[in-house]
């Protein structure tokens, strides 16, 4: 048994700590905040084995550009003279290869589906997670869009996930809940979704019973070493000795791995919600509006719109309405049927996605401290890869084969 201090308390290291206290191990959870609304909270609840493809990818560079020229796009780069925006670019675009795609789709899906696995597990203790297999529904409205969605549907289903082409004639029979004015749509069958608050609420409650420490509104500062290891975690307060240490702090991750030598092109994504409490219509199936790409998922009674993704550095609270009307826009272009009122600015949510240059996270020991271990920089992707990658960090911690081979993953 070892003793395990984790630096974040969103569902990275919440799901992490569950997989080692299940394991036997004490656990401690550090979190500089008070654990109520970060980026784990307000997302859109979707575990995604449709998303194979990673952010990096051909074309996607050239995409972004016609984008910036948008004040109403739904991808934006808080303009600034940065090195680390300067560095997480080139990689990016370094990444943005066919080469990278090829590689990464196999470990995505493996990724994904461990953990749709792991969600069905837990989904059996916890039912207030709402979680259903309805699967992802992909509406497009342009023909050229519908042909990239096409092919990206085509890929997943050679790697042997279950997907559907929908003509514009066959959406209604799926999608009952609305009309929508899509002309075509892709089927993801092997997706799912949840409630993210009531995740977050059951993991919190599950970990308290399986006596593991979650000390809120303590910052990590520092560490102090011992040899090749950390021996203590420090925060201005107090500190605390560990065996192991998992760094799983999000888009705060490269400021903590600079203290420990290890060098992340990761910059956070910032990306807004709002929920609608019991509307009387709402689309059936959680969707993407590709376009906009905003997603949309029902949650329980409740509705979530969720999308934007600005570049930017974690001290940008500003909510941009701009994008705002950007994601309002594409919701009436798709369902005009649906009267939606524009959020008051109060009850817009934002976070920040921890994006990697590489599209990928990482997950893995440190090659400089024999007993750090990284979980971070899921993207869009943290809450459908949480579970697999506290298995992960379990399998890691107990010195166990890991379930997937995560070697491209591992800190550099
Ligand atoms: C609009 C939107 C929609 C999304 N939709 C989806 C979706 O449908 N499906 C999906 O899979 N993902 C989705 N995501 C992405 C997902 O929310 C994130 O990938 C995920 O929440 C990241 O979790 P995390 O634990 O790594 O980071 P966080 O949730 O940010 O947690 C990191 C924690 O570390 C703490 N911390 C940071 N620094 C320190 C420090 N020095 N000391 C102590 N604590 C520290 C922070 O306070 C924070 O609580 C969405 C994101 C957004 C913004």
């Amino acid at each position: 048994m070892k003793h395990c201090v984790i630096i974040g308390g969103g569902v990275i290291g919440l799901a992490s700590a569950y997989y080692l206290a299940k394991a036997g191990h004490s656990v401690t959870v550090l979190d500089k905040g008070d654990l109520r609304d970060g980026c784990s909270y307000g997302n859109a609840g979707m575990i995604v084995p449709s998303h194979i493809i990673p952010l990096a990818q051909p074309g996607m560079m050239e995409q972004g550009l016609k984008w910036l020229l948008d004040s109403k796009s739904p991808f934006y780069i808080q303009p600034r003279l940065s090195i680390d925006l300067l560095r997480w670019g080139l990689a990016f675009f370094k990444h943005a290869t066919t080469a990278h795609v090829q590689r990464s789709m196999p470990l995505l899906r493996d990724l994904s589906l461990l953990s749709r696995d792991l969600y069905r597990d837990l989904a059996a203790e916890a039912p207030g997670i709402q979680y259903e297999e309805k699967g992802l529904l992909l509406l497009y409205r342009s023909d050229r869009v519908g042909e990239e969605e096409i092919h990206a549907g085509e890929a997943a289903r050679r790697m042997g996930l279950e997907v559907d082409f929908l003509s514009k004639q066959e959406l209604p029979a799926l999608e009952t809940g609305v009309a929508t004015a899509a002309i075509g749509g892709v089927h993801y069958k092997s997706d799912a979704h949840l409630y993210p608050d009531e995740l977050m609420a059951f993991l919190k409650q599950a970990l308290a019973g399986m006596n593991v420490r979650i000390v809120p509104n303590t910052p990590v500062t520092g560490f102090r070493f011992s040899k090749n290891t950390v021996a203590e975690v420090c925060s201005p307060g107090a500190s605390f000795p560990a065996d192991e240490v998992i760094v799983a702090a999000g888009s705060w991750t490269p400021e903590l791995g600079r203290q420990l030598g290890i060098r992340m092109a990761l910059l956070p994504g910032k990306g807004y919600s709002f929920t609608l409490k019991e509307p009387a219509q709402r689309p059936a199936i959680p969707t993407i509006l590709c376009e906009g790409k905003v997603a949309v998922t029902p949650m329980g009674a409740d509705l979530r719109f969720g999308g934007t993704l600005e570049i930017t550095h974690t001290r940008d609270t500003k909510i941009r309405l701009k994008r705002l009307a950007g994601i309002l826009g594409a919701i009436h272009t798709f369902y005009p049927g649906l009267q939606i009122e524009p959020p008051p600015k109060e009850d817009v949510w934002f976070g920040f996605r921890p994006c990697t240059a590489s599209g990928l996270p990482v997950i893995g020991r440190s090659h400089r401290h024999a007993n750090v271990i990284i979980a971070a920089g899921h993207g869009m992707m943290g809450l459908s890869l949480a579970p697999a990658t506290g298995k992960l960090v379990e399998e890691l911690v107990s010195g166990k084969a890991t379930g997937v081979n995560i070697e491209t993953l591992m800190p550099r």
